[in-house]
Order: C-alpha cells, then structure tokens, then sequence
C-alpha cells in the first residue's frame, strides 16, 4: 500500500482517500492507509480461519500431508491452534477483524469485550475503519454480525497472536498501533470506499507475491492461506509466545 501511495495513486486520488479519512494531512493519510491496508486481514488470525484450508481444493493425500506439516510448524511456533475435531465457532475472517482492530488500534475504553462498540468520541473513527475496511461498494457491515464474530476470536490467546501482527505492521509503517486516533479522524463508513477498493488490490498484489516466493507443489492452499499465516508465524517465532 504504501508503494502504492507513492507509485500508482494520482494527486487526486491520494486526496480523496486523505479527505475520506479526515486526515489533518496527507502524510497522516497515508501513513493510515499503510498500516490499515495491512491489518486488514488481521481476521484471519483466529482458531476456525487458521485450521480451514482452501475448502474449494479437494481432499488428497498431498493435501493431507501438506496440512499436517503446517499444524507442526504452526504449533511450533507457538499458535495456540485448537485440537484437531476440536468444536469451532465459525465467522468470516473480515467479520473477526472489524470485532478486534478498534481494541488493537486505539480504543482502550475498559468494560469491553471485541465486537462491542465504545462510545469515546474520539475512538469512533477506528470503528468505522475497521468496519470499513474489507467493505466492497457500498455495503455496510452491520453492528450485530461483528457482534457475532466475537465468539469465534479465539480469545485472550489469540489476542497475542493479533497484537504481534498489528505491531509488526505499525513497525514497518513506522507509527505506533494505538496511534490512529491521531491520524485519521472517518465518520462516515462510505467515504472510505475508495480506500477499501485500494485495500483489496493490494491485498491481492501482496499474494501474488507469496505464490511467488513459495515454488511448493502446494501452491494453491499455500496462496489461499494468505499472508496473515506467513506473518502469524514469522511474528510468532519472533516473540515466542505461548509453547
Ligand atoms: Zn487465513
Ligand atoms: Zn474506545
């Protein structure tokens, strides 16, 4: 994204998403745009998307092995990853991220568990970008399905898990997480479908990339898993968490 920024999107383009996001500036903006481009897929990191590979791929011996190696290594690193025939909540990995970003990028309100909405006038800017985010058109995500999306978190162990991501990506960004209330001030949902359109581009730039790195014959689930599971794992054995 933040390549993006620079090389693809057009004065004018860079000004709607700055407007969009009621940024004080258009560094601000894009500063906002890098790090939310790539917590957008935070979701993913939770027990029901980390055990479900491609689903559309049919069973395999291959497959089987493929999957099984990744649970080691996965758990090796330190995912706190559910037994297997374990009972799972199930929800969409971008319903999970709209229930958890708002408490990874700012909102520190107590008496409140993810998926619940605070009501700081200052913090009401992460929810809308969170909820935003991997929004397509004009199709606002509604309060009662984050809500849901909660129970399939995974819990404290996973909120680990997220908090290394989201660090790891205020890092690279080079902003602390917390500090988007700063940043970005959106209060309307559909003055950031723009930037939700720039997101999944570059979402899917970024995993043409990793089908690029890995030369697997398990390509296919190896793309799908997307690069939240390549970072999950990376961003785990750095801080080596749990074990
Ligand atoms: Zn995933
Ligand atoms: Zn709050």
């Amino acid at each position: 994204m933040l390549e993006m920024w620079e090389r693809v999107l057009s004065p004018a383009q860079r000004t709607e998403v700055a407007e969009g996001f009621g940024a004080v500036d258009e560094r601000s903006a894009r500063l906002a745009a890098g790090f939310l481009a790539g917590v957008s897929r935070v979701g993913h990191a939770c027990p029901s998307q980390m055990v479900s590979f491609d689903t559309r791929q049919r069973a395999s011996p291959d497959r089987e092995r493929a999957c099984a190696v990744w649970r080691e290594q996965a758990m090796k690193a330190g995912l706190p990853l559910p037994l297997p025939g374990a009972r799972l909540r199930h929800a969409a990995a971008e319903h999970v991220t709209a229930a958890v970003l708002p408490r990874l990028t700012g909102c520190d309100c107590p008496g409140l568990v993810d998926g619940e909405r605070c009501r700081a006038h200052a913090h009401q800017g992460l929810y809308t970008a969170a909820y935003a985010l991997n929004r397509q058109g004009a199709d606002v995500l509604h309060a009662d399905t984050v809500a849901k999306a909660y129970r399939a978190t995974g819990g404290a162990p996973w909120d680990v898990i997220r908090m290394a991501l989201v660090d790891a990506v205020a890092r690279h960004v080079g902003i602390a997480a917390g500090s988007l209330p700063s940043l970005i001030r959106p209060s309307d949902p559909l003055s950031l479908t723009a930037f939700s359109g720039l997101v999944s581009q570059s979402v899917a730039l970024s995993r043409e990339d990793v089908a690029g790195d890995v030369a697997s014959p398990h390509e296919d689930w190896e793309t799908t898993t997307s690069r939240a599971h390549l970072h999950a794992r990376s961003a785990v054995g750095r801080i080596g968490v749990g074990g």
